[in-house]
């Protein structure tokens, strides 16, 4: 039986929806399993967050099967934060779960960058 890379999917999801376009983002990069864009609150000058086309929860729930793409949201993070303006360094964060402050429960990466202060992360 052949794979479908991205069947899975939540209709009620918020990264779901701007994934598909139903929900407008100021996109900054797309790929057949990727899509990265601009933090709608911004912690810092440069806040963007980098999403897999699937509905992964949270990066606990990710499996072996995900072990690539995990390491592509990864390498794209340096070329999107330079990309977008944060050339002085940057910050990655995944939140997961209840106490890793997780909002959205569709697995992101932030990136953040800029200039400083920036916004406490909630
Ligand atoms: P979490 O706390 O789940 O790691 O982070 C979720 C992030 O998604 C927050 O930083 C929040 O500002 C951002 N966010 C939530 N809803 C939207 C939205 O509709 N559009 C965009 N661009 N960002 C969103
Ligand atoms: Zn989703």
């Amino acid at each position: 039986m052949s794979q479908q890379p991205h069947a899975t999917h939540d209709d009620s999801c918020i990264f779901c929806k701007i994934a598909t376009g139903q929900i407008p983002s100021q996109r900054v990069y797309e790929d057949d399993e990727l899509i990265a864009f601009k933090d709608i609150r911004p912690a810092a000058p440069v806040h963007l967050l980098i999403v897999p086309r699937e509905h992964i929860p949270m990066l606990a729930a990710a499996g072996p099967q995900h072990e690539g793409l995990l390491g592509r949201i990864m390498l794209l993070a340096p070329r999107l934060a330079v990309e977008n303006g944060a050339t002085n360094g940057f910050r990655t964060v995944f939140n997961n779960g209840e106490d890793g402050g997780q909002e959205v429960y569709h697995l992101h990466l932030h990136v953040m960058g800029g200039p400083r202060p920036w916004r406490a992360m909630p």
